[in-house]
C-alpha cells in the first residue's frame, strides 16, 4: 500500500510485482537462517465489529526481515517456506508470539480481543500439531478461545484422517477456526463440512467489487446469507471504502477488516488502538478513504 499514507507505525510491504526474487537457493538459506535467527515479526490488523464500531479481534501476519531487500512480503516466502517443510516451525512460532501478544493485553487490562493466526494445511498433516498449539496456550494460561486459526483449505487436502483428528483435537480443546478467502480456488464450499469453523473470511477479491451489481455483489450477499442460515459468523477481508462498508452493514455483516479500518501495525500501535477505544468506548474510524 502506499507509503506516503502508511504513517511511522506501520512498516512498508515490501511488493513482490515489481521485483520478485526467484527462489534461489540464495534466498532458501536466508529463510532457513531468518526462521532460525528471529528475523521474522508479526504485525497485527484489528477486525471491527461494524454494529458497534469496536475492535474484538486482530489478524496477526507474519513478515519477514531481510538484512537486504527489507520486510518481505509473507506471499513472497510463505510458499516458499512450504516447499521445504518449514512452513510449521514458522506458523508455531506465529501462534507463540500472537499467545504472547494474548497475554500482553490481557496484562495491560486493554480488552479482551481474540488474536487470529494463519496456518498452513501443511501443518495439520503433523500428528502433533495440535498437542503443540494446546502446549502453547496452556504455558500462558490463556482462554482457548482467546486464539482463532484461520485455514485456507487449498486445493488438495491430503493427510485427512491426521488433519480430523487435528482439527477435532483443537476444537474439543476450545480453539475456533474460521475460512480463509473463503469463496476463492483456496476455500471452496466444500471446506464448510471439512473444517469445523465458526467464521468464514469473505475473500477480498469479492469485497472489491462492492457495491455495484454484478458477480462480486452477488456472490458477496449469497454468502452472508449462506452464513446466516449456517449459523456463522461473517469477516468481510480487505475493506477499503466508505461505500464497501455501507454496503456491508445494510446486508447484515456484522465483521470488517482492512484499510479503512486499519492497515496490519505494530503490536504497539495495536495496543494504543485498543487502549483509545477503552477510553472512548465509541471507537472513531478513520475519515480518510482509500
Ligand atoms: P490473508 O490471511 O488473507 O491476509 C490478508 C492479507 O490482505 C494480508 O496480506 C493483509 O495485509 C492484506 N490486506 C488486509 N486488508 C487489506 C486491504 O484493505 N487492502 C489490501 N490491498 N490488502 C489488505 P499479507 O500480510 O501480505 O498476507 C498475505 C497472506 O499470507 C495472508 O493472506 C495469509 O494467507 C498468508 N500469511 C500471512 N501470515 C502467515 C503466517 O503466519 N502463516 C501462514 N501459513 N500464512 C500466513
Ligand atoms: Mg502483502
Ligand atoms: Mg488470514
Ligand atoms: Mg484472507
Amino acid at each position: 500500500y502506499n507509503a506516503k499514507k502508511s504513517g511511522k507505525n506501520q512498516y512498508r510491504t515490501y511488493q513482490p510485482s515489481t521485483q520478485l526474487p526467484a527462489p534461489s537457493p540464495f534466498l532458501l538459506h536466508d529463510l532457513y537462517e531468518a526462521i532460525n535467527h528471529d528475523s521474522l515479526t508479526v504485525l497485527y490488523q484489528p477486525i471491527m465489529n461494524i454494529t458497534t464500531n469496536t475492535v474484538t479481534a486482530a489478524e496477526a501476519l507474519v513478515r519477514w526481515k531481510h538484512p537486504k531487500l527489507g520486510l518481505i512480503s509473507p506471499n513472497l516466502f510463505i510458499p516458499l517456506a512450504e516447499e521445504m517443510g518449514m512452513i510449521t516451525t514458522i506458523d508455531i512460532w506465529m501462534i507463540r508470539q500472537a499467545c504472547k501478544q494474548i497475554d500482553r493485553l490481557m496484562r495491560l487490562k486493554l480488552a479482551s480481543i481474540r488474536i487470529s493466526v494463519n496456518i498452513s494445511v501443511k501443518s495439520l498433516y503433523k500428528p502433533n500439531f495440535a498437542k503443540c498449539v494446546i502446549a502453547i496456550l496452556e504455558e500462558f494460561s490463556l482462554p482457548p478461545h482467546s486464539l482463532v486459526l484461520e485455514i485456507r483449505e487449498g486445493v488438495f487436502m491430503q493427510k485427512e484422517s491426521v488433519v480430523i483428528s487435528n482439527l477435532q483435537e483443537l476444537q474439543g480443546y476450545g480453539i475456533s477456526f474460521s475460512i480463509d478467502d473463503f469463496g476463492t480456488g483456496y476455500s471452496s464450499l466444500a471446506s464448510l463440512e471439512r473444517i469445523p469453523a465458526q467464521t468464514i473470511k469473505i475473500a477480498k477479491s469479492f469485497i472489491d467489487c462492492l457495491p455495484s451489481p454484478g458477480y462480486g455483489t452477488i456472490i458477496t450477499s449469497t454468502l452472508l446469507s449462506l452464513a446466516q442460515q449456517l449459523n456463522m459468523t461473517v469477516i468481510a477481508e480487505g475493506v477499503e471504502s466508505v461505500d464497501q462498508l455501507t454496503y456491508l452493514k445494510e446486508h447484515a455483516c456484522q465483521y470488517a477488516q482492512g484499510f479503512l479500518i486499519s492497515p496490519p501495525v505494530i503490536a504497539s500501535h495495536l495496543e494504543q488502538m485498543l487502549s483509545y477505544q477503552l477510553q472512548k468506548t465509541d471507537f472513531i474510524l478513520p475519515t480518510n478513504t482509500t
